[in-house]
């Protein structure tokens, strides 16, 4: 008899309808483990009792939260060696990145274990005599987390946990694809002091668990982060309840590399930015907008990184590339080469599938040359390790191309010029903006999120986050006559 990891509904572990195999996409021989799938009863139950447990948990003590919330972080950080491998094993991202985002997830709870207690309302005097005014901030109640494969720890961490720390109970669907890192967080939340309810494990397909949640009338937010097709079906579920919501979702970011550009820098913001987690990114910088002049050379330097890459299985040693996550997710990878090649690039290098020791999704990191802003290449997000060059005349052309997408998450300049980077940080319309650095990489204590169709809804991460994670009261106090 398999074991199977159970669905956790408030406070019991619950096996599903059915289980799911968890397999790991840099040995496809290799079974990381079997994870039940939540039925049409258990959703409605995790409702039912995330509703008992926001009851419960919104009315708990601060320093009650403040202290669940930092044990969390503190053993993800000291777990990070051993869950990062776990992370690694089923997304397929390299060990180092594995590892980090785990212990980054913790940072994002002893973070919000901090926030818990900072949180302040507004005091005023009435417009009107011997009235006061107060505004304070109160939990929303139930929110749903629904969280990508891509960063299966660190997404679902950033949402997680400013949601407990205000006082709200959690109902987490995370993907499917990466089940094994959802159980692990949700063990370690199981031994903390939560009252039954507070925090629910949903595992099963966005289909058959998501959307009945997203539809649920009790669920008060959800705060989505996926494609952008999925986020629009979200929203417009969230709508017709009238459900505060929140999406994070696709872009086509941008990495302009000027004349005056140091290539060095350029070329390894470019390889950090368009293929750590094998470009499955959604800060990757998959147009890279190059002036004329550097063009040449910055393309060779590229190709040569790009082939010092070492593609193999996640964990090996010295691997600086893992898998693509999924057979679905390399198909698409190579239709979308197959797309750019009929619509006129070249491809510089790579785009070819690589056998290994195991056998995996791999593939070799490609650069197409030769592109144009209107292809579907530079479109759609690829979601790969497919980056396209995009060749300009001048800096105007370049910001031109920077902000001709319909997404908005991040763009990046890479310039010896203070100037031109401080035009670009003003004009860029996305929601971060980095100079000299690449466009994937964030920190945890500052908003996070974009514009036009890559975000919908509050910001998420930092302070910000409460706007999305509470709801605000205006009380308006006479005092009563002191001698009565
Ligand atoms: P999807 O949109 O396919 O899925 C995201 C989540 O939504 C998964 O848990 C999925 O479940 C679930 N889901 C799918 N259909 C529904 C539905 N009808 N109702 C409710 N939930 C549903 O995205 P991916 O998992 O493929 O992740 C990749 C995407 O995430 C990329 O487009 C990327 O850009 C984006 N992303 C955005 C980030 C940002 O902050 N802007 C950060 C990271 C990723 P399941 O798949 O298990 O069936």
């Amino acid at each position: 008899m398999t074991d199977v990891f159970p669905n956790y509904i408030g406070g019991s572990w619950r096996t599903g309808a059915a289980t799911i195999e968890d397999i790991n996409p840099s040995d496809l021989s290799d079974v990381v483990g079997h994870y039940a799938q939540a039925s049409g009863s258990d959703v409605a139950d995790a409702v039912a009792a995330a509703e008992a447990g926001a009851e419960v948990w919104g009315r708990t003590g601060l320093e009650q939260r403040a202290t669940a919330l930092d044990a969390i972080g503190r053993e993800l950080m000291g777990r990070s060696a051993e869950l990062g491998e776990l992370l690694s094993r089923e997304e397929g991202k390299p060990r180092a990145e594995g590892v980090g985002e785990v212990y980054r997830a913790g940072q994002f709870f002893t973070y919000y274990a901090a926030e818990v207690i900072r949180l302040q309302g507004d005091k005023a005097e009435s417009v009107r005599p011997e009235i006061e005014v107060d505004v304070s901030r109160e939990p929303i109640g139930v929110v749903a987390v629904i969280s990508p494969w891509n960063f299966p720890t660190a997404t679902a961490a950033w949402k997680i946990a400013p949601a407990l720390a205000f006082g709200n109970a959690v109902i987490w669907k995370p993907a499917n694809l990466t089940p094994a890192s959802a159980w692990a967080l949700t063990e370690i939340i199981s031994r903390q002091n939560l009252p039954a309810g507070a925090f629910n494990l949903l595992m099963g397909s966005g289909s058959a668990v998501g959307q009945p949640l997203i539809e649920a009338r009790s669920v008060n937010a959800v705060s989505f982060t996926g494609s952008l097709d999925v986020g629009r079906g979200v929203a417009a579920a969230a709508a017709s309840n009238l459900t505060k919501v929140q999406l994070e979702m696709g872009s086509k970011n941008a990495l302009v590399v000027m004349e005056d550009a140091d290539l060095d820098v350029a070329v390894t913001c470019a390889v950090a930015g368009g293929y750590s987690g094998t470009g499955q990114k959604c800060t990757a910088s998959s147009r890279l907008v190059v002036h004329r002049t550097v063009h040449d050379a910055f393309v060779e330097k590229l190709v040569a990184a790009l082939g010092a890459m070492k593609v193999g299985h996640a964990l090996e040693d010295g691997v600086t590339m893992g898998p693509v996550a999924s057979e679905a997710q390399l198909a698409s990878n190579m239709r979308y080469l197959d797309l750019a090649k009929q619509e006129g690039c070249e491809i510089a290098c790579g785009g070819e599938r690589l056998e290994r020791v195991t056998e995996g999704y791999f593939m070799s990191p490609a650069l197409l040359t030769g592109s144009s802003n209107t292809m579907r290449v530079n479109r759609e997000e690829v979601f790969g390790p497919i980056a396209a060059v995009i060749e300009v005349g001048d800096y105007e052309e370049a910001l031109s191309v920077t902000n001709d997408t319909e997404f908005g998450l991040t763009a990046g300049i890479i310039t010896s010029s203070l100037a031109r980077a401080t035009h670009f940080r003003r004009n860029a319309r996305t929601g971060c903006v980095m100079v000299n650095l690449p466009t994937a990489g964030t920190d945890y204590h500052v908003p996070f999120g974009g514009r036009k169709n890559s975000s919908y809804g509050p910001r998420e991460q930092g302070r910000y986050a409460a706007e999305f994670y509470t709801q605000v009261k205006t009380a308006y106090i006479r005092a009563g006559n002191p001698e009565i």
